[in-house]
């Protein structure tokens, strides 16, 4: 059992087995991207629209080939016989939406698909996405919808350093409108963001312990070149005296702060992922976190030598 209550652990509770994630990148772009909030996308976004690893579909006929593909790449793990097609790149809810309901009912049609999970910003959730979410669910009762949301920080100096390009005011909608529609929300937290002390980073878990939030991914700030941020980053090397940090140099401080979060956060959280994948041909910094099984396996030990737990810290 691990200290705290990861995704694997919920999936064998309420289906019996683990739960792989099929990536999809099913060809939207961003508001980020795109020119209607910026051109240049948040900062550390990579060209992948942070779906680097996603299987591509065009059209809503290839979504069961992309799934199938994806499936396959899966097939050196041990996997189950069920899987949850992830609406990964750019903005999933960021399109038409005769397209929005083309691709999510041909996912949500598979009987190898248990439920999807739709990656997206809490500004491209309208009224006539909740709804059609909410015509989803009731369609296929046995099946899940997810929505994850990109917050990454509650902190508007952050986030305005960082381009992420709404308030923390337009975040609470969204998670109020889903949560009153009974969808499950997950929220994507960076740990590492430039200027962000681990106080800032606790602050922010505990901000999410106060909302209706069912899961969270904890994230490493990975530096990945051709991004802005690498180019900052290279010039905070160069100019050692600005102070500022950005992410963790060491291993042993992110699994620190990461046992801090844990701790911190709300015991009834779904914690969904607490590194993440980077490209390594892309991966700047930090380069120990390529090898992201010593990673997992480091947290563990200190963990349990610590006694530390999901929890810990939590007050109600
Ligand atoms: S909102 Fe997501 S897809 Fe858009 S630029 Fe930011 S990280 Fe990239």
């Amino acid at each position: 059992m691990k200290p705290y209550y990861s995704l694997d652990t919920y999936c064998k509770e309420t289906f019996g087995e683990k739960l792989y994630k099929i990536a999809l990148d099913a060809g939207f772009t961003c508001p980020n991207r795109d020119g209607s909030l910026d051109t240049r996308g948040c900062i550390f976004c990579s060209q992948g629209g942070s779906g680097d690893f996603a299987s591509a579909l065009s059209s809503p006929n290839e979504i069961r080939q992309a799934l199938l593909d994806g499936r396959n790449r899966l097939s050196g793990k041990k996997t189950g016989s069920r899987y949850i097609a992830y609406f990964q790149a750019y903005t999933n809810t960021y399109g038409p939406i005769s397209y929005l309901e083309a691709i999510y009912t041909a996912a949500l049609r598979e009987d190898f698909i248990v439920g999807i999970s739709i990656a997206t910003r809490p500004d491209c959730l309208p009224d006539a996405v909740l709804s059609l979410l909410a015509a989803l669910k009731s369609k296929f009762p046995d099946k899940f919808i997810w929505v994850e949301l990109g917050l990454q920080t509650i902190h508007e100096k952050t986030a305005s350093f960082i381009r992420r390009g709404y308030p923390l005011s337009c975040f609470h909608e969204a998670v109020s409108a889903l949560h009153k529609l009974e969808i499950p929300v997950i929220v994507h937290l960076i740990l590492g963001l430039p200027g962000e002390s681990l106080e800032d980073m606790l602050a922010s878990v505990k901000h999410l312990n106060a909302l209706p939030v069912w899961g969270i991914k904890l994230q490493l700030l990975h530096i990945l070149e051709h991004t802005d941020l690498a180019d900052f980053y290279k010039n905070s090397l160069n100019e050692t005296s600005s102070g500022i940090t950005c992410s963790f140099a060491k291993k042993e401080d992110y699994i620190q702060a990461l046992i801090a979060c844990i701790g911190y956060l709300r015991p009834d959280i779904v914690i969904h992922r607490v590194t993440g994948d980077a490209p390594r041909n892309l991966l700047l910094a930090p380069t120990w976190s390529s090898n992201k099984r010593d990673v997992l396996n480091t947290l563990h030990h200190t963990m349990k030598e610590l006694a530390a737990y999901q929890g810990m810290y939590y007050e109600n």
